[in-house]
């Protein structure tokens, strides 16, 4: 995005004098336009010098845009009209033509209209969105025809005179009101406002003054872009009427979910169950990333909801460098159901952190809910009773030689 600082004057864009008429202003802008238009030139940089010439046209083909860019600069049609493309509409537009067509002092002839923007949406997959890519869009659309420079005319014959309003484009009527009698001027019916009348349709467009066309246009979608984001593409929406300048082209873009990946900004996020024995004991896990699977550690005595950091495993920052981080977030899955085995295993287990599970296990069995079993960790003054030494596993068989008889791993 360009600064206001760096922004060329607009009357330099055009290559015009400051004290241009609007003809001159349009006729410099056609010149250039079809020079530029990024459709017939090539070269790199006729993209930003048309889009260039169409925002200095926007502002200098309108009246009120000018008399605001000439006193305050780039700030000044910004200010009130919300420009950069949306049509904002001047704040102070309507109630002025509304004094005007009381008063009478005004002109209701159709000047150059900006053309119409576009809308279209985009689907792009997660990988497309996060490290970003091309695309070709086919969009249809109403382009000012080339024959006849959107006048509609054959060219050499040009529109003549309406003889209905004389070349005004208005018509006044004399009306009364509650406030007294006034002037009400209306655009001329016969010529529709224009003050000229077509005798001889352009061929090519049959005299509308624009063209329908399908054009292929290459979006480039950068890298950390997400989902419900606009790209605007200047000058790329449909043609202006009356040497307006053409609209943009706004791409709405959708980006499909990944499966096991969720986007925080340009951080990643994943979910990573593991079970008691894993979170207990610590263990080497292979988490998917966008560049493929990758190894972590989760280190012994990992907590529920603990986050595991792969730095720059992320999305990239649009428009900056670097990128986020995957975060992996443990989520630790203890078991509905058990085996009698695992029972077992569990309640041994459950002896070695508190002696007095022990009573409270075979008293569940019979009252099928205890509160002590309930999962509760063991409180400061239990694990100090249980590392004294006072609770030892009972003699024989050990839980890992126990496990190991139950896989059939026994020597
Ligand atoms: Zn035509
Ligand atoms: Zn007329």
């Amino acid at each position: 995005m360009k600064t206001m600082a760096d922004k060329r004057d607009y009357y330099e864009v055009l290559g015009v004098s400051r004290a241009a008429s609007d003809d001159e202003i349009k006729r410099a802008y056609r010149q250039l336009a079809r020079k530029y238009h990024p459709d017939v030139n090539r070269e790199p940089d006729a993209e930003s010098r048309f889009k260039e010439l169409s925002e200095a046209y926007e502002v200098l083909s309108d009246r009120q845009k000018r008399q605001l860019y000439d006193q305050f600069g780039h700030a000044g049609p910004q200010a009130g009209a919300g420009m950069g493309g949306f049509q904002g509409g001047f704040p102070f537009g309507d109630i002025g033509d509304l004094f005007e067509s009381f008063f009478g002092t005004g002109s209701v002839r159709r000047g150059p209209q900006r053309g119409a923007d576009l809308r279209v949406r985009l689907k792009l997959k997660f990988e497309e969105a996060v490290f970003g890519t091309e695309k070709e869009l086919e969009i249809p659309r109403w382009e000012t025809c080339l024959i006849c420079d959107g006048t509609g005319a054959e060219p050499g014959k040009p529109p003549v005179r309406c003889p209905n309003c004389g070349g005004t484009g208005e018509v006044r009527r004399v009306q009364q009101s509650i406030f007294g009698q006034f002037v009400n001027v209306m655009a001329c019916e016969r010529c529709h406002g224009e003050g000229q009348i077509v005798q001889f349709k352009c061929t090519e467009c049959g005299g509308k003054g624009s063209v329908r066309r399908t054009r292929r246009i290459t979006v480039t979608i950068p890298a950390g872009v997400s989902d419900g984001m606009e790209i605007r593409l200047g000058g790329q929406g449909e043609g202006g009427e009356r040497g307006g300048p053409p609209g943009n082209l706004y791409v709405q873009l959708q980006v499909e979910p990944h499966p096991v990946l969720q986007r925080d900004g340009f951080d990643l996020v994943h979910e990573l169950p593991l079970d008691v024995a894993q979170a207990a004991l610590g263990v080497e896990v292979e988490v998917p990333t966008l560049d493929g699977p990758e190894v972590l550690t989760v280190p012994t005595g990992t907590q529920h909801g603990r986050v595991l950091r792969l730095k720059d495993k992320g999305v990239p920052r649009l428009q900056r460098s670097g990128r986020g981080d995957l975060r992996v977030v443990v989520r630790i899955e203890v078991p509905k159901t058990l085996t009698t085995y695992q029972r077992e295993l569990f309640e041994e287990l459950a002896r070695t952190f508190d002696p007095r599970a022990n009573r409270a296990a075979r008293r569940d069995r019979d009252e099928t809910h205890d509160s002590r079993t309930d999962g509760r960790l063991p409180t400061g003054d239990e694990r100090a009773e249980a590392s004294g030494g006072r609770t030892r596993p009972p003699k024989g068989k050990g839980i890992l030689d126990k496990m190991k008889d139950a896989l059939g791993l026994d020597e």
